[in-house]
């Protein structure tokens, strides 16, 4: 089964329609990229993943249970999805540690010491170990991108997705935000990367998806999507991108 299934998803704004039908399979464990032209609708896709958006039509199904059905928890689900924004979101007047506790103790998830721990230990691991009681208007770019990713993980996501991650940062701020999500996907976890970073889509992702004008134009392992592009619109893209 597959972690996550989208089937025939539309979504309107108005009399927009931003997507024509997507069709799109993650497997457990899988690391999909999203790339394709600004406006195309990749955000749009990740936001109804976890019903940021409400779809027009389709399914969305996670684990088996589909997101379009009115009895599932919203709270749940979100709950089991990480998402880490371009624009980082976190909350200014909150240390980095409240920043990433603050979730799994209003939850209900983890006791404050427990929660506390969690997050030094998250801190460690995306190499912040010494920013635990700072600002986040003291820390840099990338240092903010890679407290998002710890608090996103503090929940014990299942599935994390990333919406143009590195794209707010400075240069050389990109690779050390990289190197957590690659970190990430070398430990298994299920991720859905929109990316404009094509080195790091074709290095990391199992599968990269490229996405024009509201629908899935190719999918392939990365080698075969980059290397021998069969349509013509992803030629033309990848022309203008690498
Ligand atoms: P991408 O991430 O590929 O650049 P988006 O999903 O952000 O594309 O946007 C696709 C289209 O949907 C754009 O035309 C955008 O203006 C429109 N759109 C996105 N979000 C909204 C919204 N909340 N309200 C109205 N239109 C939106
Ligand atoms: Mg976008």
């Amino acid at each position: 089964m597959s972690k996550i299934a989208v089937k025939d998803l539309h979504k309107s704004f108005g009399d927009n329609e931003v997507l024509k039908g997507i069709d799109l399979e993650v497997a457990e464990g899988e690391v999909v990229a999203v790339i394709g032209p600004s406006g195309s609708g990749k955000s749009t896709l990740l936001r109804c993943l976890n019903k940021l958006e409400e779809p027009t039509s389709g399914h969305v199904i996670i684990d088996g249970v589909d997101l379009m059905d009115k009895s599932v928890k919203l709270d749940e689900v979100r709950q089991r999805i990480g998402m880490v924004f371009q624009h980082f979101n976190l909350f200014p007047h909150m240390t980095v540690l409240e920043n990433i506790t603050l979730a799994p103790v209003e939850l209900g998830r983890a006791s404050k010491a427990q929660a506390k721990e969690r997050a030094l230990a998250l801190l460690d691991r995306v190499g912040l170990a010494e920013k635990a009681n700072a600002r986040p208007a003291s820390l840099s770019g990338g240092q903010k991108q890679r407290v998002a990713i710890a608090r996103a993980l503090a929940m014990d996501p299942e599935v994390m997705l990333f919406d143009e991650a590195t794209s707010a940062l400075d240069p050389e701020m990109v690779g050390e935000v990289l190197q957590v999500i690659r970190d990430l996907a070398s430990g298994g976890m299920t991720m859905v990367l929109v990316t404009h970073e094509m080195g790091f889509a074709r290095e990391v992702s199992h599968r990269t998806v490229f996405m024009d004008g509201g629908v899935v134009v190719e999918s392939a392992p990365p080698a075969e999507l980059f290397g021998a592009p069969k349509n013509e619109r992803l030629r033309d893209f990848l022309s203008k991108v690498l």
